[in-house]
């Protein structure tokens, strides 16, 4: 066998920062990091060729004493934490003593620093080697720049992106550090160009105006919550401000930056419906806890820490953001004026991608047909009515229509929503009457004047004009409706006509196995049929007319496809997936009275603004905005 040695301190220096110094991003983030844990208020960084050629780094903080300024390169050397029991009550950034090291390993670093009495000290490394240290001139806090870097390690420099990404990396970390850190002034430049500049004055929403735009941070609503063991507060921004990735969602635990899939998801659970499929929210999210409820020492760069009572902090998280949107009319005013300029907001910031409609095109004037008086009348309505039937299933959009709701005389076979809901007991009834007050104030009653391409139904009140998406309304209404439907515990079931057979791998049959108290909890009951087959001969009633089959068939395929499945979600997909099938599609004539009725039915929903899979239902143009469109007001 090869002899053992241990390593000398340059070498394991150098494999450390492998770890903690992958890229510039990495080096400033420890740099910002332990100015902020030496208690700056003011922080300044400026890099070029993206952080390859040089950075520094510039704080008003606490300084080091001339007599540690060599230990500080040390390995393992910090003024942080002194025994293990600190180790599990972390309250700084960095706590391992690796950075200063590990940095000074693969580059060359010069430190000037001063503690404020006295003179201060500089000292300049290559490669970890120490060239000179000496007495300097120093205002109290730290400079730090760092040179070459990877000189002596050129696998790595090869392995390091364009200057752009590279630059595009350390914005994203400014971004993370001056969102956290909204009491201290942080001024971020490349190339001598500022791309970051915050006052220091503790605004969270100033720091996302001047990260993502003043646009942007009027449309970020704050959050807070509490538990026993989590503070949270923060900003989250309305739904029709989505995002391509998950990016945009900053969490950060007593001031660290960190990643966290399940906390990621909670934030994504308190938007539920109200984000479309694949797009994710803006949320900036400060929890404070105490520092024994983490164990921050399981990642070399800390990005990732092992949270104590993780459930808890989720829920919290859930329910202050879902409380967020609960009073919040989430109606788009359609923009009217051009489309934003985008190239005033920062080149670093991917587009931004509004989720409202491109401004009005010429077409929408051409199915307006505007009513000399508010509200119309019978007579107007019977005048219109005209049924485009071959798209038209017997009762599949009648269903939907609740009788209250209206006064047109309906067909007799109609049957109502309002109707199946009677068995449900008084209280239950109650909330939800008080759960539709409240709903009527965020949409208001809106009067149908016609519909454009069969799609879009023009309506108005003394507000303005509303264009809204028929089929995303009406998946909306039955969402909710199917969503009630399978809550509930034994469904009045049909026969079907022939069963259906489903042929399945072996895997796939112990799946099903495996879940079928929630498959029959959805209204899918497969029965065991052979080794690898099922038989399904019944259904709800209330399962979407003459699709029922192919329900069946698609809950069944979205077990197999996700295989771990929990009842909420499976309810959730499964009230989706129905009502999609049952809504209205796009191309079909409503008469006005049915028009009407899908707009109260719209109104009486609990979440009446995004259809299921997230998009939006309506959007509201101002009668101001109408009229400056026309330039009758200026
Ligand atoms: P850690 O931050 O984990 O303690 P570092 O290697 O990053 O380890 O830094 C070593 C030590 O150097 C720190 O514990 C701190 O005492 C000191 N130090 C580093 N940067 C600064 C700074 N900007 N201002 C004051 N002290 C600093
Ligand atoms: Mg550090």
């Amino acid at each position: 066998m090869t002899k053992i040695i241990k390593l000398d301190d340059a070498l394991s220096n150098k494999i450390a920062a492998g770890e903690v110094v992958e890229r510039p991003a990495s080096i400033v983030k420890e740099l910002v990091e332990n100015a902020l844990d030496a208690n700056s208020t003011r922080i300044v960084v400026e890099i070029d060729e993206g952080g390859l050629s040089s950075i520094r780094i510039v704080d008003n903080g606490d300084g080091i004493d001339e007599e540690d300024v060599e230990t500080a390169f040390y390995r393992h050397a910090t003024s942080k934490i002194r025994t293990d029991r600190d180790l599990f009550q972390i309250g700084t950034l960095g706590f391992r003593g690796e950075a200063l090291p590990s940095i000074a390993s693969v580059a060359h670093v010069t430190l000037t620093t001063s503690t404020g009495d006295g003179p201060g000290t500089e000292i300049t490394l290559e490669g970890g080697v120490i060239k000179h240290k000496k007495a300097a001139k120093a205002r109290k806090g730290t400079e730090i720049t760092v040179t070459n870097l990877f000189y002596n390690t050129p696998a790595r420099l090869k392995y390091l992106k364009t200057v752009h990404t590279e630059a595009g990396n350390v914005s994203d970390i400014m971004n993370r550090l001056a969102l956290a850190h909204p009491d201290v002034a942080f001024e971020y430049s490349h190339h001598g160009k500022e791309v970051l500049k915050t006052s220091g004055n503790g605004d969270v929403r100033q720091v996302i105006a001047s990260i993502y735009g003043r646009n942007v941070a009027k449309k970020v609503k704050p959050i807070e919550g509490q538990s026993l063991d989590y503070e949270i507060n923060g900003f989250v921004a309305l739904p029709e401000l989505t995002r391509a990735s998950r990016q945009y969602m900053s969490i950060f635990v007593n001031g660290r930056y960190i990643r966290n899939y399940a906390l990621a998801r909670a934030i994504q659970d308190g938007y539920h419906t109200l984000l479309p499929i694949g797009r994710y929210p803006l949320v900036v999210l400060s929890i404070k806890m105490d520092p024994k409820l983490i164990d921050v020492n399981v990642h070399p760069s800390k990005l990732e820490v092992r949270l104590s009572k993780e459930d808890e902090l989720g829920q919290l998280i859930t329910s202050s953001i879902k409380q967020a949107f609960e009073t919040e009319s989430l109606i788009p005013e359609a923009d009217t004026r051009k489309r934003t300029n985008f190239a005033s907001v920062q080149s670093e910031q991917v587009s931004f991608d509004f989720e409202t409609p491109a401004p009005l095109k010429q077409d929408v004037s051409v199915g307006l047909q505007v009513k000399e008086k508010e509200g119309w009348s019978e007579e107007t309505v019977s005048s219109k009515i005209s049924i485009n039937d071959e798209e038209m299933k017997p009762n599949s959009f009648n269903e939907l229509i609740p009788k209250q709701s209206h006064t047109w005389s309906m067909n007799e076979n109609t049957v109502t929503v309002e109707e199946d809901q009677i068995e449900e007991s008084d209280e239950e009834v109650e909330n939800l009457e008080d759960e539709q007050e409240k709903n009527h104030d965020r949409v208001p009653v809106l009067y149908p004047v016609g519909q454009m391409h069969g799609t879009y139904i023009i309506a108005q009140n003394e507000t303005g004009m509303y264009l809204i998406d028929q089929h995303a309304a009406q998946e909306r209404v039955k969402y909710e409706f199917f969503r009630d439907k399978v809550a509930e515990v034994s469904p009045q079931v049909q026969e079907l006509l022939v069963p259906l057979t489903l042929e399945c791998t072996v895997q796939e049959f112990a799946l099903i196995n495996e879940h079928i108290d929630e498959l029959h909890a959805v209204g899918v009951f497969p029965e065991q049929f052979g080794k690898q087959a099922f038989v399904i001969r019944s259904h709800p009633v209330w399962l979407p007319k003459g699709y029922e089959e192919e329900t069946i068939r698609e809950i069944i395929d979205y077990l197999l496809e996700h295989r771990k499945v929990n009842l909420g979600k499976l309810r959730e997909e499964a009230a989706i997936l129905m009502s999609c099938k049952a809504a209205i599609k796009a191309n079909r004539h409503l008469r006005q009275d049915e028009m009407f009725a899908l707009l109260e039915s719209l109104r009486k929903s609990s979440d009446p603004f995004t259809c299921p899979h997230g998009r939006p239902i309506l959007v509201h143009f101002s009668t101001y905005a109408l009229e400056k469109m026309f330039k009758r007001v200026m």
